[in-house]
This record gives structure tokens, sequence and C-alpha cells, in this order.
């Protein structure tokens, strides 16, 4: 037999390579650079297992007989872009690092189509001249809910942050301590009312605030009063905030206006009861708000966005706020906020959005599905159970409330858990899931039906190991 070195010195040369079959025609395909750096990092892999191999030869053999396959993969990985779908398997609807709510299918398509042309994003048709990009939604909100209009800009944290610099700036803001609360992502509420320049005025304690406690705070230097979804978080016990009402009366008396950071945008009351603790944008309107903020990729279903609406001497001056250029939304968005609040117009946003699809899918649904995928799976390869679990809302909205949900329990007969996870979600079509008591979890809840197919397939690569 060979020497590994004796070996080592038959490997053909670089240029050699870039002739040969199957190289040739990645030539075509790819950048000359790009090429030759694959060819190198194959060469360099090449010579590690001929040294590590017992019999050296077969090692050349057979990595030169892989060596165009595997530079087609490893050139498609690395000009594959970063930002991939991927299918959702955790069990939390609205999971803010997997993108919050996926859009409805007419949504995603009008944001495509008007984004390939030119539109009247910022032109009134009817008069021949500049209009305001804001109108395409103004009306529209007018239209669903009690507000004299409405203002858009990239995310729920950069309207808040412009509120408070347009109302706020060099005055003081007052919030109630157990309302200072961080979202996640660094969004704290403090931070972004510093940034705005406002200074925070803390009222009452983290148990308790009382409306005496706001009264006693206002004074000539107080420019709002803000109210704050305190979102992912509880004070549960001995604890007490005044109702809304009160601090609209509150507000009126004093003539100071008050925002609440809604967070979620829940516009309208549904029957879900995972839901029944979360404040609607609408009841919240009703009550008498000056100011309501909240985001367009939560319980809104629609494209990221942050939303104000109410009175509108306020939100013509957020309008009017240099800092409303530096975070405005782009012409994609606005189709898709639009195309989204159409569905609430017609009625049909709960039948259509993929949020609330997902949480009103039934029990049997669900089982059906995970019935038929594992059905696709080759038993030799997994293991696999079903079993009740719950999933989460997410994205802020109703912390401790769950929705009772199917699981795919599954096992590899091959590796351990963390390995299928970790090559679930590094297949083509990643699977992001969880691990609890030795099984990988899969909620059906938070896959969309039209994904399962593909699930199968990513499943089956897994077990493969590919
Ligand atoms: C989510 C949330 C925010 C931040 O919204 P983004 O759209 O992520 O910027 C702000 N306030 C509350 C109460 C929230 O729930």
């Amino acid at each position: 037999m060979p020497t590994a070195n004796q070996t080592l010195r038959r490997i053909p040369s670089v240029n050699q390579i870039l002739c040969g079959p199957g190289v040739d025609s990645l030539l075509e395909q790819y950048p000359r650079h790009l090429v030759v750096e694959e060819v190198r990092n194959a060469l360099d892999r090449l010579r590690v297992s001929i040294r590590r191999s017992g019999d050296p030869d077969r090692a050349l053999a057979s990595g030169l007989a892989d060596l165009a396959p595997e530079l087609g993969r490893s050139l498609r990985n690395r000009l594959r872009p970063s930002l991939r779908p991927v299918i959702n398997a955790t069990g939390i609807i609205l999971h803010t690092n997997l993108g919050r709510a996926p859009l409805n299918e007419g949504t995603a398509k009008v944001m495509k189509s008007l984004s390939q042309g030119y539109s009247n994003l910022e032109f009134d048709l009817d008069q021949g001249k500049r209009g305001h990009r804001d109108r395409h939604l103004d009306e529209q909100f007018r239209r669903l809910l009690p507000c004299e209009a409405a203002t858009a800009v990239n995310n729920n944290a950069a309207a808040l942050y412009l509120v408070l610099s347009t109302l706020a700036r060099g005055k003081k803001v007052l919030v109630s301590r157990g309302e200072l609360v961080e979202i996640g992502g660094s969004f704290r509420v403090p931070s972004i009312l510093e940034q705005s320049g406002a200074t925070l005025k803390e009222v009452g304690t983290t148990n308790r605030t009382r409306i005496e406690d706001y009264r006693e705070a206002l004074d000539g230097e107080t420019a709002l009063i803000l109210r704050v979804h305190p979102s992912n978080f509880r004070v549960v016990g001995f604890s007490r905030r005044p109702d809304l009402s009160e601090l609209v009366a509150l507000s009126r008396d004093a003539g100071i206006p008050l925002l609440k950071d809604a967070g979620s945008g829940y516009l309208f009351r549904t029957s879900h009861a995972c839901l029944r603790t979360e404040p609607t944008v609408e009841e919240i309107l009703k009550a008498g708000v000056d100011l309501v903020c909240f985001s367009g990729d939560k319980l809104l279903g629609g494209p990221q966005a942050g939303i104000v609406l109410g009175k509108r001497p306020l939100i013509e001056a957020v309008r009017k706020n240099p800092l409303a250029r530096v975070c405005r939304l782009d012409k994609a968005t606005f189709a898709g906020l639009q195309r989204t609040l159409s569905l609430y117009e017609q009625g049909t946003y709960l039948e259509r959005l993929p949020v609330y699809r997902m949480l009103g899918a039934t029990g049997a649904s669900l089982q059906n599905r995970a019935r038929r995928i594992r059905r696709g799976l080759d038993p030799g390869a997994y293991r696999s159970r079903i079993l009740d679990g719950f999933s989460l809302t997410g994205g802020g909205s109703a912390p401790e409330e769950t929705v009772p949900t199917t699981l795919l329990a599954l096992r590899s007969t091959a590796c351990s858990c963390n390995e299928l996870s970790r090559r679930l979600r590094r297949g083509s079509r990643p699977v992001v899931a969880r691990i609890e008591n030795d099984w990988v979890i899969l909620d059906l809840r938070t896959m969309l039906p039209e994904e399962d197919e593909a699930l199968v397939r990513s499943l089956s690569q897994a077990a493969s190991g590919d």
C-alpha cells in the first residue's frame, strides 16, 4: 500500500481540476475566483481525509469522484441568501426572532406587485399634485375605528419615540413605576423616553399606582401622560393601577394628552379565550385616549410597522416632526397594511389572516395534520408520538395565557435530539423546534398547513444527515 505522502503527491493541481469534467460547467455559472477558492477548500479537506484514511489511494479516488458535486453544493450554499423562509415549530405564534406575523397570501402579492412598478405613494391622482403617503391609511382607519387620523412609521418603538419627541421634548412625561418595562431586544420604556428628549416622571410604586399619584405628579412642566401595556409581564397579588377611564378623566381635567402604548394591535374583541385579557385598540379609543400606538406585525397580522391613531391635531404635529422622515414606511408596507386592513373591513380577517387562522385551528384539524405528517415519515428513521400541549401567542400579548395544541414528538433512531434539531435547523428548508424530555417537539399550531409537505421533506433529509 502507498504511504499517505505518496498519495498526497498525486493530487491534481487546482488548474487541472478547473479543466476537469463537471468543474468546467461550474465556471460558466459562478465567478472564477469563487470556484478557485472552493476548489482550494475542497483540496484541503481531501488532504485531511487522505492523511486519516487507512487506505490513502481509495480516499483519493473517492474524493476526486465526489469533487464536482461537492463543489456545486458548496457554491450554491455560498451564494444562497442568508435570510430564508423557515418552518416555525416552536408553538409561539408571534415569534419575534422568526419574523412575527406571517402575511396573508393576497397581502404578500400586492406588496410584490406594487414594488415592481411606480405608484401614487405621494401623488394625488385627482389633483395631479403632491400628496401625503399617510393618506392611504388615514381614511381606512377612520372607517374602521373611532379615531380622527392615523400615521404609520417603521415599528412601534419608532412610533412611541416619535410621539414622545413631538409632544414632550424638554418636558415631563408621567409613567407608572409598574409600567417601566423592558419588552425584549433592549427595548426599555425609560431609555426610549430619555432618547426622545423627554423627562420621565415616575408615578406610584412597582405594584400599586393610584389616580391621586398621577394628580399629585402633574405640574406646569408635564406634557404627556403615558400608559404602557406591560406586555410580556404581569404584576400579580397586591397590585392595582387606575382604570384607563380614570386616566382619561384626569388628562381631560388637566388638559394634558394621554398616550397609550397598546403593543400588539389587537383591533377588535374576538372569541379567542387566550386574548380575553388583551385590551383592543377599539376599546382603548372608545375610552377616550388622545393617542394610541401599536405594532403592525403582531396581532394586527400585517407587515412590520408602528401605527399611531387618535386626535387629528396631535397626529398632524407628529407628521410634521422632521424625525418622521427618519422612520417613514416604504410603499410596499403601505400596500401591505392597506390590504390587511381591507380584510378587517370585509369582515374576513379571522379566516384569512394566518395569525387568527393559527389561533382558531381546531384540535381535530391539528391532530389530522400530525397523523398525516407522521405517515410520511420513514419508520426506520424516526420514533414518533402525538401529544397534547400548549402554544403561546407571543409578541408580548397575553403573556400568561396558553392555547391547547397538538404536538408531534420525534426521536431519531440514528442520532441524539440535539443533533436532530441541529440538522433540522440547517436543512434546505430549516425547521425550528424545541427539545423536551429527550424528544424533539413540533407544535402543529404554528406550522402553516401549506408547509406540511416541505416539513416531511425536511424531516427525511434530516434523517439521512444531508
Ligand atoms: C412589541 C411592543 C413594542 C415594540 O414594538 P416594535 O414594533 O417591535 O417596535 C412596544 N411596546 C409594547 C407594549 C409592545 O408590546
